[in-house]
This record gives C-alpha cells, sequence and structure tokens, in this order.
C-alpha cells in the first residue's frame, strides 16, 4: 500500500473560488464507506473532468467515479490567471517550428471550442469574455522577446497585431508597457467558475466525491484507494492530480513543481472606472519575460496580478511565502497603476505549477489499466481539457492523428532527484527573475 503523504491544501485566500457565482451550490459528496466502480479518476480539474466526459460518451454503461481532495474549483483549475490561450505560449526564444506550433494550435482550438460549447450549453457562468491577448514588455531589453514571439506567429500564419505606446496605453488603462504583440483567439475567465460550471454538468454516470482525499493506494488488478472512512475498488485507474502526481510514487523526476501566486482587488467603483478606464474593454496581458508579471483587468472591474515563484517541495505553501509574494503584487500594481495605488487586494493565494524540462507532458499507461495524465506547464486549462479528451480515447484503444502528435510530444526529459532538482530550479528562478527587471 502507497501512502500518499502529500496532499493538497487552501493555499491562500482563493479569490476566483470566493467570487465565483456558483461558490455556494453543493457539488459532490465525502467518500465514505465501501464503493466499487470501473473507473477511478482521481484529480477533478480541468483534465479530469475532461477525462470523466470523455469516457462516459465512449462507455456510457461504465460506472465512473471522480475524485478531489478539495471542493471544485479550489484546487489548481481553479486558482489559475484563467487565460485559455490559442496560440503555442513559446517565450522561451527557441527554433519556432511552424508545423509542430500548428498542430499544438488546432489541438488548444478544439479544446476552446468544446469548453465554449458547454459553457453555452450549460449557461455556465463564468466571466467568459473573447477578448484575446496581450504579451507585453515594459523593459526595452525584452522588446527583442516580443520579436521573436511575434516571428513564431508569422512563420505559423497566426494573426497578430503589434501595438505600441499611446495606442496601447489607451487599450489599457495604463502607460507601463513600451509594446505588445495582440493576439485575437485568447479567451478569459473566472476558472473557478468555469472548472466548476463543468464538473456541474458531467453525466449521471460520473459520480463526483469531493473533499475526499486519496490518503493511500494499492495499484491492480483491481485498484484500491483509501480514504479517511472509505474505501474505493476500481477496475481502471486514472491519475490526474497534477502536481501531486509524483506523491503517488508514479512519474518520478519528471516534473518541478513551482509555486506562483496571485492577488485580485476590490472592483473598481464607478468613479475609478471612468477616471481611469473610461473606454476600457477588459484584457489580459502575460509577459514578455518568462519570469515577469500576468495582469488582468476583469469583467466586474477588478485587477488581478501574478507573479514570484517559489520551490516548495512540500507541495504546500506558508504564510511567509505568501506576505512574500502579496508585497511583490503590491509593487508590480503600484508600478502599472500609480493612479489607484491605494485599492486593497482583496485575496491573495498560490497554486503549482507542473513543469517538464521540454514542455511535454506525462501521458502514459503506468500499468494494467492505470494511466496517468500530468504537466501542463502552466497552460493547463485548454492543455488539461485536450489530453483529458484524449486520454479517454487511448485507455479505450482508439486511434487519431491528434493523438498520435500527443503521444509523439509525450516524452518529458529527466530531472535529478532531491535536493539536486530543489537547488537547480532554485538557481534558475533567481536568474530568470534578475532577467524580467520591470517586467515583474
Ligand atoms: C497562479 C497560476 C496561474 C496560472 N495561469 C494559467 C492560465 O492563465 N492559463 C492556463 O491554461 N493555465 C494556467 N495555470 C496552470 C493551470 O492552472 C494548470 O496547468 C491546470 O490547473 C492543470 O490542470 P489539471 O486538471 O491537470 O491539474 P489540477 O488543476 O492541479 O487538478 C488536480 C486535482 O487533483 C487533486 N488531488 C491532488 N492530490 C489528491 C489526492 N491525494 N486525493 C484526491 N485529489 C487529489 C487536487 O485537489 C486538484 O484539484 C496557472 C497556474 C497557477 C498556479
Amino acid at each position: 500500500m502507497q501512502s500518499i503523504h502529500k496532499r493538497p491544501a487552501i493555499d491562500g485566500d482563493l479569490g476566483w473560488y470566493e467570487s465565483s457565482p456558483s461558490r455556494h451550490s453543493g457539488l459532490g459528496a465525502r467518500l465514505k464507506g465501501e464503493q466499487h466502480f470501473d473507473v477511478a479518476i482521481v484529480g477533478a480539474g480541468f483534465t479530469g473532468i475532461s477525462l470523466a466526459r470523455r469516457l462516459a460518451e465512449i462507455r456510457p454503461q461504465a460506472r465512473i467515479a471522480l475524485i478531489d481532495a478539495l471542493e471544485i474549483g479550489q484546487g489548481t483549475s481553479g486558482r489559475n490567471a484563467g487565460f485559455l490561450i490559442d496560440v503555442p505560449h513559446n517565450v522561451d526564444g527557441g527554433q519556432p517550428d511552424a508545423e509542430y506550433e500548428r498542430q499544438l494550435f488546432a489541438l488548444n482550438n478544439l479544446a476552446i471550442g468544446q469548453l465554449r460549447s458547454l459553457k453555452e450549453r450549460y449557461r455556465i457562468d463564468c466571466g467568459w469574455h473573447d477578448a484575446g491577448k496581450y504579451m507585453s514588455a515594459h523593459e526595452e531589453g525584452n522588446l527583442a522577446r516580443l520579436e521573436c514571439f511575434a516571428d513564431a506567429l508569422k512563420a505559423a500564419g497566426f494573426e497578430y497585431e503589434v501595438v505600441e505606446g499611446q495606442a496601447l496605453s489607451r487599450r489599457l488603462g495604463t502607460s507601463y508597457y513600451k509594446a505588445a504583440v495582440y493576439t485575437p483567439g485568447n479567451v478569459l475567465v473566472n476558472p473557478a467558475a468555469l472548472v466548476r460550471g463543468l464538473a456541474a454538468a458531467l453525466p449521471e454516470s460520473v459520480t463526483l466525491f469531493t473533499a475526499s482525499p486519496v490518503v493511500a493506494c494499492d495499484y491492480g488488478p483491481v485498484h484500491t484507494l483509501k480514504f479517511l472512512g472509505g474505501t474505493l475498488r476500481a477496475d481502471v485507474l486514472a491519475l490526474t492530480v497534477g502536481s501531486f502526481s509524483e506523491a503517488f510514487g508514479r512519474v518520478g523526476n519528471r516534473l518541478a513543481s513551482l509555486f506562483t501566486y496571485a492577488s485580485l482587488t476590490e472592483p473598481l467603483c464607478g468613479s475609478e472606472v471612468s477616471a481611469h478606464f473610461n473606454g476600457v474593454r477588459p484584457w489580459g496581458t502575460t509577459s514578455a519575460h518568462p519570469a515577469g508579471t500576468t495582469v488582468r483587468y476583469t469583467p466586474d472591474g477588478r485587477i488581478f496580478v501574478r507573479n514570484t515563484f517559489h520551490v516548495q517541495p512540500a507541495l504546500r505553501s506558508s504564510d511567509t511565502c505568501l506576505q512574500a509574494a502579496w508585497e511583490n503584487h503590491r509593487r508590480s500594481f503600484e508600478a502599472r497603476f500609480p493612479s489607484i495605488a491605494g485599492k486593497r487586494f482583496e485575496y491573495t493565494w498560490g497554486g503549482l505549477i507542473s513543469m517538464t524540462l521540454n514542455h511535454h507532458s506525462v501521458f502514459r499507461k503506468d500499468g494494467d489499466n492505470f494511466f496517468s495524465t500530468v504537466g501542463c506547464n502552466g497552460v493547463g486549462v485548454v492543455k488539461g481539457t485536450y489530453l483529458g479528451h484524449f486520454m479517454a480515447e487511448y485507455m479505450n484503444g482508439m486511434r487519431s492523428r491528434e493523438l498520435d502528435f500527443i503521444m509523439a510530444n509525450s516524452l518529458p526529459g529527466w530531472m535529478p532527484p532531491e535536493p539536486f532538482k530543489r537547488i537547480g530550479a532554485s538557481l534558475r528562478l533567481r536568474r530568470e527573475v534578475a532577467g524580467a527587471g520591470g517586467d515583474v
């Protein structure tokens, strides 16, 4: 029996979850007693939910359990910046491969299309906004990264626009950035509201267990999952637990899990909007530098700020780390919006990003009737959605061009064990943050 010692926690005040319109609607039940299902999926984020939905379509008779340690929307899927990114999100400045990027673009759009149609069909109130996305630079030295990104978009034939100076300030309500590359296909959402809406819309053959952490596992031939006061046996097991995969003893030396942090202000009042954001539509920008700050102006008039990375092998944040992130967020917010610098942050929280060295994901069979999917590299709203969908097809022996592409790109590079991984990641982070300068 494998004990699961590292389990998800609530790291701070979860802003999207707390401000989600469906926050008080009950979703799922705690797992108690003896249960038996055909399939167990552990992890009800974007990946697990998409996997459950597709599996229920392929095998309508199967009894499927979808299990999460937290309430739906409290995990990383509900803590992110809410970008549904269509274009390859490569700011590494590597050589672009246009054909690879076109295939990724097609998969991203397939996932965005699925999410859009579910949002419409089930009327999911999640602040869905076809806002596009800016990638912006403040530092002169980071403008070259924007050019590199624009070159990659051009080579692949994707639509984009370069916006600079005054024109950019008018669109964003801040003159902080020198230039940006705007891509129109990105969608912005409240991710906790979206993931809750998707979970609520799952077919009847999927039973949802929430606030039910798996505390131990015995793998196959019939898999046994242990809970506090309960046991679940399943013929097939799929893990979609994100950064917690290593705790399940399966994905060793392929993942680096990093904490990053976000804050959300109180909504701006009418006079603040008319004085500083008059005619400005909701927007979102990532940074031209990978260690830079992500910022949004939301449809309900809040400013969202994300930056700061910490290596936390325990997979939990701490008050000290949250306080340090809050201070970084204040600095970034006040630099960009000096005219509303007094605005309070209502929420500050942390969440985990599971990184692989070459941006490949873990997408594989781990044993008899045992499958794992993880490694969304910070773009898991869309990537998790298509990986979950195609994992269900893979589990059922289906083949397609998309699945071949995913399989060919599911060979994450080897990572050294602890403590070398932690030391290497910390050194790299320090170097990156220093290079980002005023883009943090
Ligand atoms: C601050 C921040 C900003 C980000 N911004 C973006 C963005 O704008 N766009 C984007 O696409 N991505 C973004 N990401 C990344 C994105 O959130 C992830 O890639 C995505 O959540 C991965 O989804 P998932 O379903 O694979 O995993 P997760 O969302 O991590 O879901 C895994 C689930 O497994 C559950 N679990 C773990 N252990 C157990 C256990 N023992 N028992 C039961 N359940 C368990 C967890 O509670 C969790 O709900 C961001 C991440 C962070 C932290």
